[in-house]
């Protein structure tokens, strides 16, 4: 098995190290040509949604990890790759592979609230150590995906077929469980 984790921007590194510990093999996508490498998991970090989305676009990667999407290759995605997955975002323009049908909305604990933890259920794992980094949380979800966990009333994960999403950073915990369950996915 190999994980392909996206490494234009934002905190790749601490997915690749969590992985690597889980006995993964990880490979990085800088560009275009890292693509045709032999992978068959995707994650998609946390860091800045709009710039992330823009380099996949401009570095020739984004229809290619689109269709693989499409096809069924399983996802992790955290925080800002969340929002590159969700279908809508009700207060930005951009979007990006909209393969997870969910309206989200960036930044939106505001400014205050801008990182903040959280020990809370997710489903199917049990209590978590959430961490939120001006995070988004999901305001609609369709009714075939999964949430797996609310904060504050809000959805901040989802499961929908071999997209795990969540808006906060398993990665940067100790806890490994998420990516346990992401690495169990069937591809
Ligand atoms: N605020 C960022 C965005 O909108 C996401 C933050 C993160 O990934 N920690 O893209």
């Amino acid at each position: 098995m190999t994980v392909a984790v996206l490494a234009v921007q934002g905190a790749f590194e601490e997915h690749k190290k969590m992985l690597l510990g889980l006995g993964a093999k990880v490979i990085e996508l800088r560009k275009a040509e890292d693509l045709k490498k032999d992978f068959n998991r995707l994650v998609l970090p946390g860091g800045e949604s709009t710039v992330q989305g823009k380099l996949l676009r401009e570095l020739g990667m984004f229809e290619s990890l689109q269709k693989r999407i499409e096809e069924g290759m399983p996802v992790l995605a955290t925080c800002a790759g969340l929002i590159l997955l969700a279908k809508e975002i009700s207060n930005d323009a951009g979007r990006c592979f909209q393969t997870l049908p969910v309206t989200v909305k960036r930044n939106a604990y505001g400014r205050q609230l801008g990182s903040f933890f959280y020990e809370g259920e997710i489903k199917g794992i049990g209590q978590y150590p959430m961490e939120f980094i001006r995070a988004p949380y999901i305001e609609k979800a369709d009714e075939e995906v999964s949430v797996l966990a609310e904060v504050k009333g809000n959805i901040v994960a989802v499961q929908y077929k071999n997209q795990l999403a969540m808006s906060f950073h398993p990665e940067l915990t100790e806890d490994t469980r998420i990516h346990e369950q992401f690495l169990s996915m069937i591809d």
